[in-house]
């Protein structure tokens, strides 16, 4: 089994717990390019994950802030996948990914950083991705800044 070893998540699972919910609080913020917001759909947006396991990790969400998948509309539902199909379409352009882990985590349980609010998780994966890096050097060299990726996403998603 490889291992996508994500060692600066260790920031993330040390960090205080903030008050309220995140997503929630930074859809209502409207400064989309500090939060790294994407897109804003109709019923859901796309924001980059701050702490990522690789290049190019987003994450989709619904705007309402609802903890369990059999709570999500029709609409909601259609869209998180509309939206995971068009940010793949884009992810292949701009970062030439050669695959995806695709996911929800569903209650802390599973892992989910934030369990109150459903988000699906997109992972671009390349061929070699787990390499001797993150296994021996117990460091992982993410070589894409969260604002470039921003910038390069978001002009993408403009066009959608
Ligand atoms: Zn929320």
């Amino acid at each position: 089994m490889n291992i996508l070893w994500a060692p600066w998540r260790v920031k993330f699972i040390r960090a205080k717990k903030q008050k309220g919910c995140i997503f929630c609080k930074k859809i209502k913020e409207k400064n989309d390019e500090k939060n790294y917001i994407i897109y804003r759909g109709k019923f859901c947006f796309v924001i980059l994950n701050i702490y990522p396991y690789n290049n190019g990790h987003l994450m989709i969400v619904p705007y309402r802030h609802i903890a369990n998948l059999e709570d999500i509309n029709s609409n909601e539902f259609l869209e998180l996948f509309e939206l995971a199909k068009k940010m793949l379409k884009i992810l292949k352009k701009t970062h030439k990914i050669e695959g995806c882990n695709i996911g929800l985590n569903l209650g802390k349980v599973s892992g989910a950083g934030i369990d109150n609010h459903i988000h699906l998780h997109l992972v671009p994966r390349w061929l070699g991705d787990t390499n001797f890096m993150p296994i021996i050097g117990k460091t992982k060299v993410i070589s894409e800044g969260l604002n470039y990726t921003y910038k390069l996403l978001s002009k993408e998603a403009k066009k959608l």
